[in-house]
């Protein structure tokens, strides 16, 4: 069964995704403050300061390869035979190469100075203290060169990156052993709904176990927030109220799931207006049209829908760009660039909202990528997300016919 017969309804007020991201963004200021600490413990976090590299990397020429050392003008001819002058595994300090003769050499070692390439040791012959190269290098053959990767001075990590393992390798590479982050943004957030019981305990009459609070707490920990949660909060304006005054006053965000609406069982709305100021959006996407944003006595909040797979949507495209920005993530990094893969289905009806569909991505019996969709659009199944593994995105107005291109966004960048 469908959740929402809307497509058909026009409705003035739906905002563009695009329009409400960009309001949404406008509001989101990065934290001030920033925390040292040590690589090991960066992982996940966004650095506040640039690393800038304090040395040439590698710092000295290097060979790329076992073999030998050798200094082109002393190979006339292939094969050549040369006495072995020196030995140099990874960690010495080597002599110059004497003219006329070869240095036995290995992976990251030092280049001995006025040697010009490396010969492999798979072309030569080593017998005793002599070795017969049998090819001639090219110049430069198997050296890295002193700055080759990195240049003094040079700027390696941007503030604002996230950190994953990549950067905190390159990070560690030009010898940055503590980094400058910003601190983790504090996110506390309730359950609204009175026929909420945690998962654990006996379902009673009329009870559903409450999901989003804990998709909620993995979609924040994935983001590396601190989170208090002050738990269910009953379907009252009182109650409402003292939730939302509670966690604004310990935390730089307020997040919420349910009660948006504005049935007589909602009471997100009022409750935000009492406290401070409150938009509630109505956005052209599907699931996901209501999402509240606002501020409670200087702390923005963010309501998402009660329905577990329009909370997830919603998180996914609204609050995580929304979270990112206010932990100081650079523009480029707080929306994942769709790919773009075949329609294994059609869409035949033109819809007013865009659409993100629970969507899988394989690879067809030719190895092309193809999107299929979930069977049902109810934003109340929570099997079509374990069941995805990203959301297609079909563009209002628009109908698809199978075979055509259709953007996909894989789960492992929006959850990431
Ligand atoms: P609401 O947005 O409060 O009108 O809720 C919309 C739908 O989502 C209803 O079917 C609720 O029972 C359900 N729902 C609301 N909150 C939760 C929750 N925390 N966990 C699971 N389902 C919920
Ligand atoms: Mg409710």
């Amino acid at each position: 069964m469908s959740d929402c017969g809307c497509s058909s309804v026009t409705e003035p007020s739906m905002k563009p995704l695009e329009e409400a991201l960009a309001l949404l963004l406008a509001h989101a200021q990065a934290v001030s403050e920033h925390e040292l600490v040590p690589l090991a413990e960066a992982n996940g976090r966004v650095l506040a300061e640039p690393v800038v590299s304090k040395i040439n990397m590698p710092p000295w020429d290097n060979s790329a390869m076992d073999g030998y050392a050798v200094n082109r003008a002393d190979l006339k001819s292939a094969p050549s035979t040369l006495a072995i002058s020196q030995r140099i595994p990874a960690g010495a300090a080597p002599q110059p190469l004497a003219a006329g003769t070869a240095a036995r050499i290995f992976t990251g070692a030092p280049v001995p100075p006025d040697a010009d390439a490396v010969v492999i040791q798979e072309v030569c012959v080593q017998e005793g203290e002599q070795v017969t190269i049998n090819e001639l290098p090219e110049p430069g053959a198997n050296i890295r060169y002193a700055g080759e990767d990195t240049r003094i001075g040079q700027e390696v990590l941007q503030a604002g990156t996230r950190l994953g393992a990549q950067h905190l390798g390159l990070a560690a590479s030009v010898g940055a052993g503590e980094l400058v982050v910003y601190r983790r943004l504090k996110v506390a957030l309730f359950s609204s709904g009175d026929e909420l019981i945690n998962p654990g305990k006996p379902l009673g009459p009329g009870q559903i176990y409450n999901s989003n609070e804990y998709t909620l707490q993995a979609l924040l920990q994935s983001l590396g927030c601190e989170i208090v949660s002050l738990g269910i909060v009953e379907d009252t304006f009182e109650a409402t109220c003292d939730a939302l005054s509670a966690a604004a006053a310990q935390a730089d965000l307020v997040m919420t799931s349910g009660g948006v609406s504005v049935g007589e069982e909602d009471h997100l709305k009022p409750a935000v207006e009492a406290l401070g100021s409150l938009d509630l959006w109505k956005i052209a996407i599907r699931p996901g049209k209501p999402l509240a944003f606002g501020h409670i006595e200087g702390t923005p909040f963010i309501g998402t829908p009660g329905n577990p797979v329009s909370l997830f949507v919603t998180f996914c495209l609204f609050a995580r760009p929304f979270i990112l920005k206010r932990q100081g993530v650079r523009d480029a990094e707080l929306t994942p660039t769709p790919i773009l893969a075949r329609a294994d289905f059609d869409w035949p009806k033109a819809e007013k909202r865009r659409e993100f569909a629970r969507a899988q991505l394989n690879l067809d019996a030719q190895g092309q990528a193809q999107v299929s969709l979930y069977s049902s659009r109810s934003s109340g199944v929570l099997n079509s997300l374990t069941w995805a593994n990203g959301l297609a995105i079909l563009p209002e107005q628009q109908t698809l016919a199978r075979g055509e291109m259709v953007k996909f966004l894989p789960f492992s960048e929006l959850l990431k």
